[in-house]
């Protein structure tokens, strides 16, 4: 398990990471995530990432985070177990104050933080939730459990 990940850096911290091209990498169980197994059917698995910081022309702070896990949803057609998998990848540009929004390059997700302080793997665990489908359901009806076949019939 990777304490990096797991660690709070203040807004100096970070801009010593970026300015290193610091890579913060490793795979963390699901069930370290309060928040995400909160909508999930199973906490069983875990999820792999890797964050690359950097610094960009104009001062940017960018964050590069890719990751990939596969997840357990409750299909809302036949609510069985649906595996789900996901593989996404962000750019993210840190910004200091909100405001500095209108600025971010493009191409770039505006990313403020909490208390001037970011733990990478909350960060993480923000992507995923926000990757989830809103209404999961299996691609395709065949996919489907027995309930929804027997609601089909009648
Ligand atoms: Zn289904």
């Amino acid at each position: 398990m990777p304490a990096s990940l797991f660690s709070w850096y203040g807004t100096r911290e970070l801009g010593a990471l970026g300015e290193r091209g610091s890579v913060l990498s490793g795979e963390i169980e699901l069930n370290r995530f309060n928040r995400l197994t909160g909508l999930l059917h199973s906490d069983a698995g875990s999820v792999t990432a890797t964050m690359r910081f950097r610094q960009e022309r104009g001062g940017w702070l960018i964050i590069d985070m890719e990751y990939e896990t596969t997840v357990q949803l409750v299909c809302q057609r036949c609510l069985e177990p649906l595996d789900y998998h996901v593989r996404d990848r962000v750019e993210m540009a840190l910004l200091e104050t909100p405001s500095l929004e209108s600025h971010v390059p493009e191409g770039y997700e505006p990313l403020v933080l909490d208390e001037d302080r970011l733990m990478p793997a909350m960060l993480l665990e923000d992507e995923l939730i926000i990757s989830l489908p809103i209404v999961p359901r299996h691609a395709r009806p065949e996919g489907c459990g027995d309930p929804a076949e027997a609601l089909d019939e009648t």
